[in-house]
């Protein structure tokens, strides 16, 4: 039983927030934030606290709120260094809100199929099939998979490691490392992608204008970009904190996302409640349907495909770069 993506978290107010941490045996002092890392404005005001635990420590996390463009960020928040040890060999063990049997088959096929709707979804506003794909942040690499299921040629780049090696073994086209070094070293060849998808990534980021300047460089001419992150303007006001973890660092609105990319270059298509990117009970694609290891995929995926429909508030933003640019 997969349980919900993350439980509502209990918010505190006056507590003090941590600024020192141990990750991987290292002391890692928080830094703090003066002004909106999003659109520089200083007109912030504190959102609220949450208490997490952290290798058996509790630790407490302080968000403050951009009163200019509705983004939350995290404020002490963590260094460069601490979010590199924080995605070392044991990321996806022990930090990720992947925290599920991923040798499990009846988890493999699940995300299978959800990969699966998502992908139809979007090829079904695209003006044309992708012909090269990009997924930043793969984690587990189900979207390469699934991208060849539709005979697009797929890479992936992933800053932890041991994700980027479960994936190697798999036979997957991925960089273990970041957006910077996979253009440097030639992994992504400049103006070369036709489609980019980043699932739940871009509120990890220190400087998402710099990481965006990166995709731009990457994607071709008039190529697409999909973004997926937690929605911090949803109406749920009661659980809109709900995402506030340690590697966490921005929660957009669907406002300051879109201001963001479009600062960066994009034109922004869409940008919608990700449940909008179609519905996630599609056709699911005749290879999925005739795994062995899943009889039951029909079945399943109508019983579970409301998870991702009750409580679970994601900003789904497609955008596109300007045509005779790479
Ligand atoms: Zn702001």
């Amino acid at each position: 039983m997969i349980r919900p993506y993350n439980e509502a978290r209990r918010l505190s107010g006056n507590l003090q927030a941590t600024r020192l941490l141990t990750l991987d045996g290292e002391s890692v002092r928080l830094r703090t934030v003066r002004n909106c890392p999003v659109c520089a404005s200083g007109k912030t005001r504190s959102y609220g606290q949450v208490e997490i635990e952290l290798e058996r420590t509790p630790i407490v996390l302080n968000y403050d709120e951009c009163n200019s463009c509705g983004t939350a960020f995290q404020n002490p928040t963590l260094t460069r260094t601490a979010r590199r040890l924080l995605y070392d060999a044991n990321y996806m063990k022990a930090y990720g809100s992947d925290r599920v049997n991923l040798s499990d088959p009846n988890e493999q096929i699940w995300r299978s199929i959800l990969s699966d709707n998502r992908f139809q979804a979007l090829l079904g506003i695209m003006p044309s099939l992708p012909k090269t794909y990009l997924d930043v942040g793969f984690g587990f690499g189900t979207s390469l998979e699934t991208a060849a299921l539709y005979g697009i040629h797929a890479s992936g780049i992933e800053v932890s490691s041991s994700a980027w090696q479960n994936a190697q073994q798999r036979g997957l086209n991925v960089f273990n490392g970041e957006m910077a070094s996979a253009l440097r070293e030639g992994f992504i060849k400049p103006g070369s992608i036709d489609f980019i998808t980043a699932w739940d990534v871009v509120e990890h980021y220190d400087d998402l204008s710099r990481e965006l300047g990166l995709l731009r460089e990457a994607l071709r001419p008039k190529g697409m970009l999909y973004l997926h992150t937690p929605d911090f303007s949803t109406e749920d006001t009661e659980n809109k904190h709900r995402y506030f973890s340690l590697d966490h660092r921005l929660l957009f609105s669907r406002n300051s996302l879109r201001n963001l990319l479009e600062a960066n270059g994009f034109t922004v298509l869409q940008c919608v409640p990700s449940q909008q990117i179609g519905d996630p009970r599609q056709d699911i694609h005749p290879s999925i349907l005739s795994d062995p290891r899943f009889p039951d995929a029909r079945e399943y995926v109508m019983k579970k495909s409301p998870m991702l429909i009750d409580g679970h508030w994601h900003i789904g933003l497609l955008a596109t770069t300007p045509s005779g640019q790479s």
